[in-house]
């Protein structure tokens, strides 16, 4: 079991208390580099979710509002507390999602990026008086707290998914009822413990509700209390969850699923091109949204980039995150392994060959997975039609600039997208014709706190990061002053 001093409760927090559930209802949480239950969290029930809801009321200030100040206070004491306690935060990261420690400490400092750019912008979110003076009255635009908010997050950045919505919900003074993927709850109840030591929050502004997707769903999906929610997950569920708010009308934030395509030109330095996509594509186990799935290189080049990435792959080192300077841990569970052999399998079966990585005879009975190259990849392989998740990357051939934007847009998805070209013009034509909300240039980076961040399409509503996610959660109220 794990043993931790962020880790004294393994309950919900609700009202400012920890909270357990009332019959002593849990869930274990697993290691997926030993398959060992590591801790049993408290499962909570309608009525729990319900009183966090109401706790979260009761915090909401509407009238006697809670000044810029206090808020950037609480923005920074969370960033602090963060930064301070990085080493164990990411520690617990690391055990119970498997990602290298490296890689689980340096998203708890992604996340304090969160706090820290709300706690500097945070002024951007006071009234102001428009210049002009229409229909004879002076016009205030207030940015009022939209109210409690649902936050449901992932277990891919179990601090990182949470840091982006928390931030901005606390800059606008918005009480929020969290929800945890089952499989990483511990992290969260660690940043949970972080709050309630090290900041003074208001007793409802935070409430931490665990275990059963369906129960807490219904909950914040049906509560005319919670106006809003903030999801990070699958398209799958981003649907239901529209569906199940339509009839009251909640505002959506949705950060949903990807199929990043990666394009190589074949005036690209190839081997910054391979480097930028190692470090994409095997982040997290190859387990982010914005991992590239299908890598499309120009004919002339494939050859030559297929050499350079599998040069790069095999000296690739998997192993146990915590165990020193791995680069790639487990995947998360079963199912998510059994989609990336599925991927291999078809791939193969329909075509593909193989550059790097075991076939799928040769795998063995364990959560890790050899980092995988294969090439001769098309439309028809579930490699490119699906978002894999894993370390998979899937080559395809293009010859021309209008047949790879084409292909980079046939999916339903638009989050992330990549292309490298050592062509100024090329690379702001083919940015401007993928329907993706991020496009890299010569770069495989993802988001950062300083900048918008969200998908076009099927991939969701709404931005993270920058002014524009820190504008998520209030609503604008103009009050024109007639006399
Ligand atoms: P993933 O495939 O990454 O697990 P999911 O969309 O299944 O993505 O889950 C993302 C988050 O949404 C998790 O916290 C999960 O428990 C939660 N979730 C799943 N189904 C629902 C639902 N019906 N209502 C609310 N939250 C849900």
């Amino acid at each position: 079991m794990i043993e931790s001093p962020l880790l004294e409760k393994m309950t919900g927090y609700i009202g400012g208390r920890w909270t357990d559930n009332a019959q002593g209802h849990t869930f274990d949480v697993y290691n997926p580099a030993t398959g060992k239950v590591i801790a049993q969290a408290a499962s909570m029930t309608e009525d729990e979710v319900k009183a966090a809801v109401a706790a979260g009321k009761s915090a909401l200030r509407l009238t006697s509002p809670y000044s810029i100040e206090t808020r950037r206070k609480w923005l920074e004491d969370i960033r602090d507390a963060l930064k301070a306690n990085k080493e164990e935060v990411g520690r617990i990261l690391c055990m119970e999602h498997g990602k290298p420690l490296h890689e689980a400490q340096g998203e708890v400092d992604y996340a304090a990026g969160f706090f820290d750019y709300c706690s500097k912008h945070i002024q951007a979110l006071d009234a102001h008086t428009i210049p002009e003076k229409p229909k004879d009255c002076t016009w205030t635009v207030h940015y009022r707290p939209i109210g409690v908010a649902g936050l449901i997050t992932p277990w891919n950045f179990p601090i990182g998914m949470i840091a982006k919505k928390l931030s901005a919900a606390l800059a606008a003074g918005c009480p929020s009822v969290i929800k945890p993927a089952s499989e990483t709850p511990l992290t969260m109840i660690a940043l949970f413990s972080l709050m309630d030591k090290h900041t003074d929050l208001p007793d409802g502004m935070v409430n931490l509700v665990m275990g059963k997707a369906s129960v807490i769903g219904k909950v914040l999906c049906e509560s005319p209390d919670v106006p809003m929610l903030s999801f990070t997950g699958s398209t799958e569920v981003g649907r239901k969850l529209i569906l199940d708010t339509a009839e009251q009308v909640k505002k959506l934030a949705l950060e949903l699923g990807g199929n990043a395509p990666f394009i190589v030109f074949d005036d690209a330095d190839l081997d910054a091109a391979a480097d930028n996509l190692i470090a994409n594509k095997f982040r997290g186990g190859g387990q982010t949204c914005v991992c590239a799935n299908r890598i499309f290189v120009h004919e002339k080049v494939a050859d030559a980039f297929g050499e350079k990435l599998a040069e790069r792959v095999n000296k690739m080192t998997v192993g146990d995150g915590i165990n020193g300077d791995v680069d790639l841990g487990p995947l998360i569970n079963q199912a998510g392994y059994d989609k990336v052999k599925r991927h291999v399998e078809d791939a193969l079966e329909k075509g593909a060959s193989l550059v790097a990585g075991k076939k799928p005879e040769e795998l063995g009975d364990d959560l890790f997975f050899p980092p995988t190259v294969v090439t001769g990849v098309n439309r028809d392989m579930c490699c490119y039609r699906e978002e894999t998740f894993g370390p998979l990357v899937p080559m395809a051939l293009f010859r021309t600039e209008e047949e790879v934007i084409d292909a980079g847009n046939d999916t339903e998805f638009g989050l992330a997208s990549y292309v490298f070209t050592g062509d100024a013009e090329r690379a702001q034509r083919v940015a401007a014709g993928l329907r993706f909300g991020h496009c890299g240039w010569n770069t495989g980076t993802g988001p950062t706190p300083e900048a918008p961040f969200g998908g076009m399409k099927a991939s969701g509503i709404g931005r993270e990061g920058g002014l524009e996610g820190l504008f998520e959660f209030v609503e604008a109220q103009t009050v024109p002053r007639g006399f």
